[in-house]
C-alpha cells in the first residue's frame, strides 16, 4: 500500500513542483483514500484520484490598479476551477500577500471534498490575488476589487462558478466586486455569495463558518457524552471565522480564553464574554485595528507579541487563522495541557505532525474540510434563496446549518469509524471522495 501511495504522490509532485501546500493537501487525502480505492473494485483502472488532483482549469491574470498617490500597481489574480462533477465551481477568494498557485490549489482541492460533504450540489474552486489589503484606503480597495472583477467576470456566473469571501475578502470587498460584475454583465444574479442582506445575501452567512465549527465540536463531544458547557476554548485568529466561533462558543456556555492575529495573541483568564467580543468586532471590523488593542480596554488580559495561543491550557482548540499555524510541538503542548478536542475553523491549520499527535492521543480531531464546511453550506443556501428569489429567516437558516453539520458529522463517522473511535480525517476524505468520484465515473472521461 505504501508503495502505491508513494508512486502516486511522486507522479503528482512531478507535475506540480514547488507547490508544497498543494502536495500537503493531496498527500493527506491520498493516505486515506488510496486504501479505500484499492479495497473497492469500481474505482480500479479509472485513475480517478489523479484526475481529481488536476484542476479542470486555472486562470491567471494581471490586476493593474492606481493607488491614492497616483502610482500604478500590479498584482496577480487567480481562479482555480478544480472540479465540477457535482455542481458549479464554488469557493472563496483570498486577498493576501502570500497568495500563490500552491496555496490556491491546496484550497481548491480541499474545497472539492468539503463541498461534497455539505450534501449540496457544489463543485470546488478557489481564487484570489497576492494583494495585501492592510493599510489600503477604502478607495484603493474599491479600485482593486473593480480591476480584479474586470477580468474575473468572464470566467464566473451563477451556473458556472460562484466565488465567496476568504482571508482579506469580507462583506465590503464582496460588495465592490458584485457591483462591478453587475455593471459589466448588466444583470443582477446570485454570482457571489456573502452578499449584503438587502441585495441578495443570506442571514447567518457571515456567522456560518464559525458557528458551524462550534456545532461540529459539539457533535464530536456528544460522542463522549460531553457538551460545550463550561469548556475552556482557545481560538486563533480574530477575523470572520474566529469572531463567530467565539460568539457561538460563548452562547453555548464555553469560556473563550484567547484570540489572535498575525502580530500575536491576547489571553483573557476571565474569558471573553459577549461585551468583550463586541469590542473586538468593533475595533477589528470597523476601525481595522490590531488585536493588542484589547488589553488597553481590559488590562487583566495579556498580549503575547509574535506568539501563537496553543500553550494556554484548554479543553478545546479552534485554529481559525490560516494554514499550518499549529505544528507538532504546538500539538504536544496542547495535549499535555489537557486539550482533547480540536475543531478546525481555518483550512489545513494543523501540520501532518500535529494531526499524527492528535490521532495518537485519542484527541477528537476534525479537519477543516468537515468542521468549517458550514460557511460554504450557507453559501449554498444563499444560492438557493437567490434562485427562488426568496429569503429564509435567521432561525430557518440556522436550523439548516445545524442539520448540515450533523449530517457531515454522521458521514465522517460512518466512513471513519474504527476500533479506537472515529477518525474524522479518514471519514471526511472518503465520504467526500465517494460522492465526487461516483459522479465523475457516471459522466465518463471528461
Ligand atoms: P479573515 O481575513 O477575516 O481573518 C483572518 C485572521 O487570521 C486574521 O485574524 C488574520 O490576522 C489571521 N491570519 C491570517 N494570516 C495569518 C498568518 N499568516 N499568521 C497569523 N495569523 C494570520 O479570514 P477568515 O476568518 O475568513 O478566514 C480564516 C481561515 O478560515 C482561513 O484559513 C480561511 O481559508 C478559512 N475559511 C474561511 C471561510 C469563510 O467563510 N470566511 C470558510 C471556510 C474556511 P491579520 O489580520 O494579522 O492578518
Amino acid at each position: 500500500m505504501e508503495k502505491i501511495i508513494t508512486n502516486f504522490l511522486q507522479e503528482v509532485n512531478q507535475r506540480n513542483t514547488n507547490e508544497p501546500e498543494f502536495m500537503q493537501a493531496v498527500s493527506e487525502v491520498a493516505q486515506t483514500v488510496i486504501p479505500y480505492i484499492v479495497a473497492n473494485d469500481i474505482y480500479h483502472g479509472k485513475n480517478i484520484l489523479m484526475r481529481m488532483a488536476e484542476p479542470e482549469r486555472v486562470v491567471m491574470f494581471r490586476v493593474p490598479w492606481i493607488d491614492d498617490s497616483g502610482e500604478i500597481r500590479v498584482n496577480r489574480g487567480y481562479r482555480i476551477e478544480m472540479n465540477s462533477a457535482i455542481g458549479p465551481y464554488k469557493g472563496g477568494l483570498r486577498f493576501h500577500e502570500s497568495v500563490n498557485l500552491s496555496i490556491l490549489k491546496f484550497l481548491a482541492f480541499e474545497q472539492v471534498f468539503k463541498n461534497a460533504l455539505t450534501t449540496l450540489p457544489m463543485g470546488g474552486g478557489k481564487g484570489g490575488a497576492d494583494f495585501n489589503p492592510k493599510g489600503k484606503s477604502d478607495a484603493e480597495l474599491m479600485r482593486f476589487c473593480q480591476s480584479f472583477m474586470t477580468e474575473l467576470f468572464r470566467h464566473i456566473g451563477p451556473n458556472r462558478d460562484i466565488p465567496a469571501g476568504d482571508i482579506g475578502v469580507g462583506g465590503r470587498e464582496i460588495g465592490y466586486m458584485f457591483g462591478q460584475y453587475k455593471r459589466l454583465k448588466n444583470e443582477f444574479t446570485g454570482v457571489l455569495t456573502g452578499k449584503g442582506i438587502s441585495w441578495g445575501g443570506s442571514l447567518i452567512r457571515p456567522e456560518a463558518t464559525g458557528y458551524g465549527a462550534v456545532y461540529f465540536a459539539q457533535n464530536m463531544l456528544e460522542t463522549r457524552g460531553a457538551s460545550s458547557e463550561g469548556k475552556k476554548v482557545v481560538i486563533s485568529g480574530s477575523g470572520n471565522v474566529a469572531q463567530y466561533a467565539a460568539e457561538k462558543a460563548i452562547q453555548l456556555g464555553s469560556k473563550v480564553l484567547t484570540m489572535s492575529d498575525s502580530s500575536g495573541f491576547i489571553h483573557d483568564p476571565d474569558g471573553i464574554d459577549e461585551e468583550k467580543l463586541a469590542f473586538i468586532m468593533q475595533f477589528k471590523n470597523v476601525r481595522r485595528q490590531r488585536i493588542h488593542k484589547y488589553v488597553e480596554q481590559y488590562p487583566k488580559a495579556s498580549f503575547h507579541k509574535g506568539e501563537k495561543p496553543w500553550r494556554v491550557s484548554c479543553d478545546i482548540a479552534m485554529p481559525c487563522a490560516t494554514q499550518n499555524e499549529l505544528d507538532g510541538v504546538d500539538a504536544n503542548i496542547l495535549i499535555s495541557n489537557g486539550c482533547y478536542c480540536v475543531s478546525e475553523g481555518a483550512n489545513m491549520p494543523s501540520t501532518p505532525e500535529a494531526i499524527l499527535h492528535f490521532h495518537n492521543n485519542n484527541v477528537l480531531y476534525a479537519p477543516g474540510k468537515a468542521s468549517n464546511a458550514g460557511g460554504v453550506a450557507v453559501s449554498g443556501l444563499e444560492m438557493a434563496q437567490n434562485s427562488l428569489r426568496y429569503s429564509w429567516t435567521r432561525d430557518e437558516v440556522d436550523q439548516r446549518l445545524q442539520h448540515i453539520m450533523k449530517d457531515i458529522h454522521q458521514a465522517c463517522a460512518s466512513y471513519g469509524k474504527g476500533k479506537e473511535g472515529i477518525n474524522y480525517e479518514k471519514g471526511a476524505n472518503i465520504a467526500g471522495f465517494v460522492k465526487v468520484a461516483d459522479a465523475m465515473l457516471a459522466q465518463g472521461v471528461v
